[in-house]
């Protein structure tokens, strides 16, 4: 748990940074994604009227499952503004940020999440990773286009009418 003691809070406020087990972010049975390390995180309390404002950044080492080839990649997701105000009377001595940093950590995921930009992905015929290297599978099969009858129609060489002055041995 991520957990500020109020009583630290001056009138500067308070500065706290850390790390917590990657558990927090509670990816135990997660598909996609798995902890990787601790969570770090650098905030800052402020009291602003009734509430406590904590700002700051956190960061998480991850394991993402490539969308294109499911092999699992290292990345560290990281929120640069980590932003929330907290009623002060609801936490009396402790600030609990635990949940809102998971969250905002996980929002961080992407939806599609790529080993690297030039993935290549799993043959769809044999499962192969063709970041490996090519599998041998024909490429897919494509039905005859409906343009294809038309492709001839303009690309034909001697469709178009004949120039004047220039025919050779059609006198
Ligand atoms: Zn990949
Ligand atoms: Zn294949």
């Amino acid at each position: 748990m991520i957990r500020i003691e109020t009583s630290q809070i001056g009138e500067n406020g308070y500065s706290v940074s850390g790390e917590e087990p990657g558990e927090l972010l509670e990816l135990e049975r997660d598909p996609v994604a798995r902890s990787d390390g601790p969570v770090r995180y650098e905030l800052t309390v402020e009291l602003g009227g009734q509430e406590l404002v904590v700002r700051g950044q956190v960061e998480a080492p991850l394991r993402l499952r490539c969308s294109r080839c499911a092999q699992f990649f290292s990345t560290t997701v990281r929120v640069s503004s980590f932003l929330h105000a907290y009623e002060w009377a609801e936490h009396p001595e402790f600030l609990d940020v635990s949940a809102d940093v998971r969250e905002d950590l996980l929002l961080e995921i992407p939806g599609f999440p790529l080993c690297h930009d030039g993935c290549k992905g799993l043959c769809a015929q044999c499962g192969q990773d063709l970041n490996e290297g090519p599998c041998g599978c024909a490429p897919p099969e494509r039905g005859p286009s409906p343009w294809s009858a038309l492709d001839k129609l303009v690309a034909t060489p001697g469709s178009r009418p004949p120039k004047d002055g220039h025919g050779r041995g059609r006198k």
